[in-house]
């Protein structure tokens, strides 16, 4: 190939404005290869011969990663919004709540999760993953724990439905980081929930195994797009000698490790029942924190576990508005911003998608707990966490708009009614506190248009699909 030819294949996008180095700066060009890799940021008027994309009336910003994801409960979006139980006849073994909580919602969560068929987590997965990437995010965390036939027997291939989930984060256009869960029972002193039979490996060799067939799989593919991490459940499901197994093994492997911790109340008191230790102290002094690992919620922690998240650099991972419609509690993001710990954002149980509203959500529940504004320091520091802090923890490429880093990004009609008259030094501002999701016109993955004028390429055919699946599901 000539060196012409070269330069023909270089795309130079050019928005109005572009957020670059923390802010928005007018008259630049994104040029990025064949490949899809960012090869200059540069004004407008020192482009060559590159194939020029117009990007009228637009802003463009990086595109946002979700860091924590299960994709399959988009299914229960609305479905639980109501009250299951009557005061003092709790269904739930070993809880005596009276009330609608965290674990009653996760009762219908697993009814919902026994009766999809693998055709049927492909179509739910696509579902959420269109959604993420109408709302700019360019890749996804997805916290994979379905693993078997509904009766609790492993497919042919271990690994069919995390297939299916990489399979439809692909056809979305998405970046995925597939952390294959580890779930080894139902808790500390807890008798078998029968509506976990998808989720459990007891073994952790048979787990690693499937981690290894997954991982030569996705490796196989050779490009960016998917690979695997590692996800032990919780404290509550993953005893600490298969925690340690499956910790040195990611470690041996340089692969991220994500583990909801401290979520509620009542999963700290049993590990404390069970260790003496809280789940942060408990993963402290066993030596399986790391810059690798992220803590996913690390709502309900002590003054004492934020320097050991700090000191170790471990990423926490807030969703606040799937911890708001739960019920969970507020993520204390203060003392993290404080005491450098960083913090990603996800959109977890899909009660809704939109990372911005996590990123401002954030916020907004610090500022009704403490009668205070402005308490964490910003929009960009805000949309530092939708961005380079949630590549870091998921190991994606993307988070920035720089060279070398893949184009991954959005963009953002700056005549939105929901941004109009924005200036350019307080857009982000707009953007992360109030813009709607309308907003969001193109999405580019890896220099390859997903979405544009705000819809998708196969948008009709994975509504229509999840449509029918939901009536199959529900009625
Ligand atoms: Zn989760």
């Amino acid at each position: 190939m000539s060196a012409d030819a070269n330069i023909e294949s270089r795309i130079a996008w050019l928005p109005d404005l572009l957020y670059i180095g923390g802010q928005f700066e007018r008259g630049l060009a994104l040029v990025c290869e064949a490949s899809g890799a960012i090869i200059k940021v540069a004004p407008a008027d020192q482009l060559t011969d590159e194939k020029r994309v117009r990007l009228a009336n637009r802003a463009m910003l990086p595109g946002m990663i979700n860091a924590h994801s299960h994709a399959f409960q988009r299914v229960l979006r609305g479905r639980t919004e109501y009250r299951s139980i009557r005061a003092g006849a709790s269904p739930l073994p070993n809880h005596e709540v009276d009330r609608d909580s965290f674990w009653t919602w996760r009762e219908m969560m697993y009814s919902a999760a026994t009766r999809l068929t693998p055709d049927d987590v492909y179509d739910a997965s696509r579902m959420a993953f269109l959604e993420m990437a109408l709302g700019g995010i360019t890749a996804v965390g997805e916290f994979h724990y379905l693993h078997h036939a509904p009766d609790g027997v492993p497919y042919d291939d271990p690994n069919l439905l995390a297939k299916e989930v990489v399979r439809a984060a692909r056809d979305v256009g998405l970046r995925i980081a597939l952390l294959r869960v580890a779930y080894a029972r139902s808790g500390y002193q807890t008798e078998v929930n029968p509506r976990q039979p998808r989720f459990i490996e007891r073994d952790p060799a048979l787990y690693l195994k499937n981690v290894e067939g997954l991982k030569a799989d996705l490796d196989q593919a050779g490009d960016e797009a998917a690979w695997v991490g590692i996800a032990p459940h919780s404290v509550r499901a993953v005893p600490l000698d298969y925690l340690r197994e499956v910790t040195a093994y990611a470690n041996e492997h340089q692969l991220k490790i994500h583990m909801h911790v401290a979520e509620q109340p009542a999963e700290v008191s049993a590990c404390v029942e069970e260790y003496g230790r809280t789940p942060i102290a408990l993963l402290d002094t066993e030596g399986l924190l790391s810059e690798r690992f992220t803590a996913v919620h690390a709502i309900h922690v002590t003054p004492k576990a934020i320097p050991s998240l700090a000191r170790t650099r471990a990423i926490v991972c807030a969703c606040p508005t799937t911890e708001r419609n739960l019920g969970d509690g507020v993520v204390p993001a203060d003392e993290y911003f404080k005491q450098d710990v960083a913090v990603c954002l996800g959109t977890d149980s899909h009660a809704q998608i939109d990372l911005l509203e996590d990123a401002r959500e954030l916020e907004y529940h610090l500022r009704l707990q403490k009668l205070e504004r402005a308490v964490l320091g910003g929009a960009a520091l805000l949309f530092d966490c939708a961005t380079t802090n949630g590549a870091r923890s998921i190991g994606a490429a993307g988070g920035a708009l720089e060279v070398g880093r893949p184009a991954d990004f959005f963009t953002i009609a700056l005549d939105d009614p929901s941004i109009a008259g924005a200036a350019p030094d307080n857009l982000l501002a707009s953007i992360v506190f109030a813009s709607s999701r309308a907003a969001v016109r193109e999405v580019v993955v890896g220099g390859k248009p997903i979405v544009s004028e705000g819809q998708h390429l196969i948008q009709d055919d994975v509504v229509e699909r999840f449509n029918e699946l939901q009536k199959r599901l529900w009625n």
